[in-house]
């Protein structure tokens, strides 16, 4: 079932990355894009699923630029020897641009400011520093708004003009790119491409003109653009969950565990901290060695899905920092050691999507949130090649935890 007990230590709980899947997904999002680039969105340590070996295999699968958002994500990828494109794009004054500048890391500027330490940095470095110039066309997070836009453009042309800055992007990202039919997505393209338009009027020459999230990607192609930027979809979740398709995508994560015990208890008996949970009748209990210290929601008390064997369970009484109870049933033949699924991809497998639903969030935090304690396993014929692990092992060696 895993490739753990083949090699390594036997493990508590562990995440299957299955390269194959991602490699997979990625020809999916292209096909749905056929005429713009894709960027693999890799920050936050590849959504969970592990920064390398993600960004290789997404590399090789034919992923020709890499997103993240904080500088020393781009430098670790950069250190692991990835060539392609990266763009870093949420830095704080007095950020180290010059180390992202000398390892040809692009770099995203939504205010003066930003262009004014770039500019510096490259001056520094006596190379020029690759900007994608942000606007908000009406997310109202990052990116220069209204007329903070025109100021921004203005105030990168004469460091165009030095030499030290090039403007090789223009972009922005919606508030509703899940919602296909909200207005705001017609009025934030619209608004973006006549943001793009003034900055090429302006003189600018932009290389990628980029505003497609995962969503955008498989459900609003007059977005594609020149390049795509998908995340969540790679990872194999849809970023639409209330549509009915799965866009042929393969969750790449799957979290297992082995059950630490597992024994009696009568009827009555309250389970874990506070006994919010109270067996109906006698039963068989097992002992999930997975608690919220390894990312496990906490409130997922009492209503996590559980597979254990083929049969489908729920978390039963409180999450706890390392561990949660599950109900098996009276007639359950489990043992310590059994393999449970929490989640992941396979038929009768729970999902992290109704993982998300049981517990009032969205999938994205669901795989990301999966600690540093939790070893990532990762399987498929991308795993042994330069696509590996972090750690550099062979194909489904377990890294130490
Ligand atoms: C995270 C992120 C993405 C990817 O979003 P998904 O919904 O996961 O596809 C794209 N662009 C920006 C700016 C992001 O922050």
């Amino acid at each position: 079932m895993s490739p753990t007990t083949a090699v390594g230590p036997v493990l508590p709980a562990w995440a299957e990355v299955d390269l194959d899947a991602l490699a997979h997904n990625v020809g999916v999002l292209r096909d749905r894009a056929p005429g713009a680039d894709l960027m693999a969105v890799v920050k936050a340590d590849a959504y969970g699923h592990g920064l390398v070996p993600v960004a290789r295999t997404a590399v090789a699968a034919g992923a020709a630029w890499l997103g993240v958002a904080q500088l020393a994500e781009a430098v670790a990828l950069r250190d692991a020897g990835l060539t392609a494109p990266v763009l870093s794009w949420l830095s704080v004054p007095g950020s180290d641009f010059a180390g992202a500048v000398r390892r040809d890391v692009d770099l995203s500027a939504s205010a003066p400011w930003a262009l004014d330490e770039i500019a510096a940095a490259a001056r520094a470095e006596g190379r020029t520093a690759r900007v994608h110039l942000k606007v908000d066309s009406g997310l109202g997070r990052g990116g220069a708004y209204g007329q903070d836009w025109t100021a921004l453009v203005r105030h990168a042309r004469p460091l165009e003009a030095e030499g030290v800055v090039r403007v090789v992007g223009v972009w922005t990202h919606f508030a509703f790119a899940d919602a296909p039919d909200h207005p705001t997505v017609l009025a934030q393209q619209e608004r973006f491409f006549e943001a793009a338009a003034e900055a090429e009027r302006e003189g600018c020459r932009p290389e990628v003109r980029h505003l497609a999230n995962s969503a955008a990607t498989l459900v609003h192609p007059a977005a594609h653009a020149d390049l795509v930027r998908p995340g969540l979809a790679l990872y194999g979740l849809s970023p639409v969950p209330q549509v009915d398709d799965d866009f042929g995508l393969r969750p790449v994560m799957t979290l297992r565990a082995r059950l630490a015990l597992v024994k009696g208890l009568p009827a009555g008996q309250g389970v874990s901290y506070g006994h919010a949970y109270v067996t109906p009748g006698d039963t068989v209990v097992g002992l999930v060695p997975a608690g919220y210290g390894d990312g496990v929601p906490r409130n997922a008390t009492n209503v996590g899905p559980v597979l254990v064997g083929d049969h489908r369970t729920t978390v039963a009484g409180r999450v706890c920092m390392d561990q949660f109870v599950v109900d098996l049933g009276p007639d359950s033949t489990a043992r310590a050691g059994d393999v449970v699924t929490l989640f992941g991809g396979a038929p009768g497998e729970p999902t992290a999507q109704q993982w998300a639903d049981a517990t009032g969030t969205i999938s994205y935090e669901i795989v990301t949130r999966i600690g540093p304690r939790v070893p990532r396993v990762v399987i498929g014929s991308h795993a042994g090649s330069d696509a590996g692990s972090d750690a550099g092992s062979p194909a489904g060696e377990v890294p130490a935890p």
